[in-house]
């Protein structure tokens, strides 16, 4: 079996997004590349996380070709390949996409996340950006939020969602949940009609900083935050 561990971590993961309060039901897709053979390993589409078991991950090449798996991989697929393609370079190995709550409502808003707290530098940017609106699993969305992250390690997806990625599962996961919880600090600040926006100046002190925070450089090259 190609992938065995990847597979593992994908099927815990996607249970952890649910449990979480991520995703709904099937909303939301996960995945995970391995550079140097060309794969990744991607959730099935329209499976309930629950009850996703690693044989369940279907492992495809970047142009869309099954190399492993029984199931119909996630209509996101082209998404996720576009990510690795534009991305792997500077520390794209794994994706996260899902429909979390308040994320989602900027998105349906129009809004992107900005920074009404500097956490939002673990997305590397000042802004995660928004992308416009395309039907979901087109290449026309695929396409759309690969051009819209540049700069950024997440998009907000309008009218649907938000992508997250990162150098590992641990961090795109961790990323998605940041900014989760950042969206809904802008909704609060958005419904009391007060709102505070860090500046440039103050996130690139933040970004600065964020290069020594912890307890030791990242060894592998990925954000050394949350
Ligand atoms: P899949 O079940 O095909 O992964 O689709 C869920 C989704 O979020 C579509 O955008
Ligand atoms: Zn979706």
């Amino acid at each position: 079996m190609r992938m065995k561990e990847e597979r593992l971590l994908i099927a815990d993961y996607g249970r952890k997004m649910s449990a979480m309060g991520l995703s709904q039901g099937t909303a939301g897709n996960i995945s995970v590349y391995d550079a140097a053979a060309g794969l990744m390993a991607i959730t099935p589409s329209g499976v309930n996380y629950f009850d996703i078991q690693p044989e369940d991950i279907v492992i495809q090449d970047l142009d869309g070709n099954v190399v492993e798996g029984a199931r119909k991989p996630s209509s996101e697929a082209g998404l996720h390949a576009g990510f690795y393609k534009a991305y792997s370079g500077i520390g794209c190995g794994a994706v996260v996409h899902t429909h979390s709550n308040y994320a989602t409502t900027l998105a349906c808003m129009g809004e992107p996340i900005r920074a009404v707290h500097y956490s939002i530098s673990g997305a590397g940017t000042c802004e995660v950006p928004l992308c416009g609106y395309e039907t979901f699993g087109t290449p026309e969305l695929a396409e759309k939020a690969v051009a819209a992250c540049k700069g950024s390690r997440a998009v907000l997806l309008a009218n649907h969602g938000l992508v997250a990625f990162g150098v590992n599962l641990e961090k795109a996961f961790s990323l998605a949940v940041s900014l989760e919880n950042i969206a809904r600090i802008q909704w609060q600040c958005l419904c009391t009609g007060r709102m505070n926006v860090l500046t440039k100046e103050q996130m690139d002190k933040v970004l600065l900083r964020l290069q020594t925070y912890g307890q030791k450089p990242a060894a592998d090259g990925s954000q050394n935050a949350y």
